[in-house]
């Protein structure tokens, strides 16, 4: 018999003996990160950034690929019971020595997950976690002049790319309410420090908002720079109408944490036919949110319609894409995204 065939019977054995649980499951609880083994992370530390940012330090399990700088990971936590899933910036650079990565976490008012990370988690907690994926990352040649636009917890992938790639001419403009709202800013200052960064701070609670045509004073070459950008999406629209108006849209690369919800319509009647329950829904709120608010397990991902994570047949009526008003009804194979879909009249979904 083949080492193979023997371990295959020896595991068949182990199951009768565990049964009801898998032998996975006892493995689960001696050795989680083992390789093999759903990918999980072990939180190892959370550190205080600012008074609602927070990073939190985590130990990969053995299946882990790595990152490259700027991407993401979608971690699972559960929070009072119930395991929701959101997209984080990795924070760390790709060759911290000590195989651990950070994500970096701002609380944002009823936040369910970020403020349970920032707030509330434990070193020892163990999440579920995702292989890191996302094209906001630095390209292989590198470029002569760079500048990072940044707001708010937007400075997470950027941080992870100053971390991780030295540029001869790096300039980042950043805007935060007030001083001690900006995320990493010692260290920010260090590389100041060091001339390893030209560094503008824009505290809007005492400047104002940043208008985008104040780059010109503040970076005179903005143009000419490969720019990464992240923050809200006003901040973002309004680059992207400046860099094309400009003419150089393939110069600037973002990053948006959120959808932008362009269209709503009138809601319905939603069924969550699987799980037996029906709400009403108005036609604004993503059906995710929706089933959530229900008590109805609903898998999730990035939240903004991206990752895919989301996805569910729809089995009657009709939802509205929230980013682009587009109907989508129901027939036969149907999936729609329910982080970026609201009902649209009366409809049934198969949680
Ligand atoms: C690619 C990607 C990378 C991300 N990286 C980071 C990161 O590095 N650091 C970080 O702190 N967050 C990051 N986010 C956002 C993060 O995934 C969560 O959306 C955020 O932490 C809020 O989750 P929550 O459970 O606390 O809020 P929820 O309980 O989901 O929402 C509570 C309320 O806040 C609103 N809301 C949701 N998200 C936001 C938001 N980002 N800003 C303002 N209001 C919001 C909701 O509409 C709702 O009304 C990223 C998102 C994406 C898609």
């Amino acid at each position: 018999m083949t080492s193979t065939a023997l371990r295959g019977r020896a595991w068949k054995l182990l199951e009768m003996v565990t049964t009801p649980l898998l032998p996975s499951d006892y493995l689960d609880l001696v050795s989680p990160l083992r390789a093999g083994a759903d990918l999980r992370g072990r939180i190892e530390a959370v550190h205080p950034e600012t008074s609602d940012a927070a990073t939190v330090v985590i130990r990969p399990g053995r299946g882990w690929r790595g990152h490259t700088a700027g991407q993401y990971v979608r971690i699972g936590v559960d929070v009072d019971g119930v395991r929701l899933w959101r997209a984080y910036s990795i924070t760390s650079p790709t060759n911290r020595q000590d195989g651990r990565v950070t994500i970096t976490v701002k609380a944002i008012p009823d936040g369910k997950v970020s403020n349970h990370l920032v707030r509330r988690a434990k070193p020892g907690t163990l999440i579920q976690l995702d292989q890191p994926t996302g094209d906001f990352v630095l390209p292989q040649a590198k470029p002569a002049k760079v500048l990072y636009l940044t707001a708010g917890s937007g400075i997470t992938p950027v941080m992870g790319m100053l971390r991780d790639t030295e540029f001869d001419d790096v300039v980042m403009v950043h805007c935060a309410p007030q001083p001690q709202d900006v995320i990493f800013r010692n260290e920010l200052h260090d590389l100041v420090a060091d001339k390893k960064l030209r560094l503008t701070e824009v505290h809007t609670d005492t400047d104002g908002m940043l208008d985008i045509a104040r780059l010109d004073e503040l970076v005179p070459d903005w143009a000419e720079r490969e720019t990464w950008a992240c923050g809200p999406a006003g901040l973002l629209d309004a680059a992207e109408k400046h860099w094309s108006e400009h003419g150089v849209p393939e110069r600037l690369h973002t990053e948006r944490f959120r959808p932008s919800i362009v269209v709503a319509g009138d809601g319905g009647e939603v069924t969550f036919s699987a799980t037996g329950k029906t709400v009403d829904a108005d036609g604004a709120t993503p059906l995710l949110d929706i089933g959530e608010e229900a008590g109805v397990l609903m898998p999730s991902g990035c939240r903004m319609g991206i990752c895919f994570g989301c996805i569910t047949p729809l089995k009657a009526g009709a939802v509205r894409d929230l980013r682009t008003g587009e109907i989508t009804e129901a027939e036969a194979g149907v999936l729609i995204q329910t982080c970026v879909s609201a009902a649209a009249g009366p409809c049934d979904i198969d949680r």
